[in-house]
């Protein structure tokens, strides 16, 4: 496994729509152990692949909704779709593709995805809250659409740092 290095917005390859993954294979597998490395080593909650410069269907998140005594684990999703969304969240968000950039977006606060794992065998997962709101962000990624675009507006550098304290 290794640690990827992050594509920062200006990249044409964050602008640009991913294909399906195909082939189940030990490249694919590489891939989401090094997303997922490159996720946990970063700080972030979610990571797409065209984030690390591959223009494939694949993401990983972080499932941080669980009991106080569980362990945070990583959900990869390979060719997701979402197939419902229920009721709405408005919040910050953020990106490790623009670091130290925020904005308000309004998000479905529980959303639905059907996708493969990294065998090809397909699956239903529920996110909430911030994970709903990760799946959306991370599924954008791979239709080339960032969060700026579905921002209310961008947080003022006094907001973000009326937040640190
Ligand atoms: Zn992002």
């Amino acid at each position: 496994m290794a640690i990827r290095s992050i594509v920062l917005k200006g990249d044409s390859v964050l602008e640009k729509h991913c294909r399906p993954v195909t082939e189940f294979n030990d490249r694919l597998h590489l891939l989401l152990d090094d997303m997922t490395q490159t996720l946990l080593e970063s700080g972030g909650v979610g990571l797409a692949a065209p984030q690390v410069g591959v223009l494939r269907q694949a993401v990983v998140v972080l499932e941080t909704n669980v009991p106080e005594d569980g362990e945070e684990y990583v959900i990869e999703l390979i060719n997701p779709e979402i197939i419902s969304e229920d009721g709405e969240q408005r919040g910050p968000e953020g990106c490790l593709s623009l670091p130290g950039q925020y904005g308000i977006v309004t998000r479905p606060n529980l959303v639905k995805v059907r996708a493969q794992d990294r065998n090809g065998n397909f699956f239903e997962v529920e996110g909430e809250a911030l994970t709903a709101r990760c799946f959306c962000h991370e599924l954008d990624h791979l239709s080339g659409v960032l969060f700026p675009e579905r921002a209310e507006r961008m947080m003022t550098p006094e907001e973000l740092n009326e937040d640190k304290h």
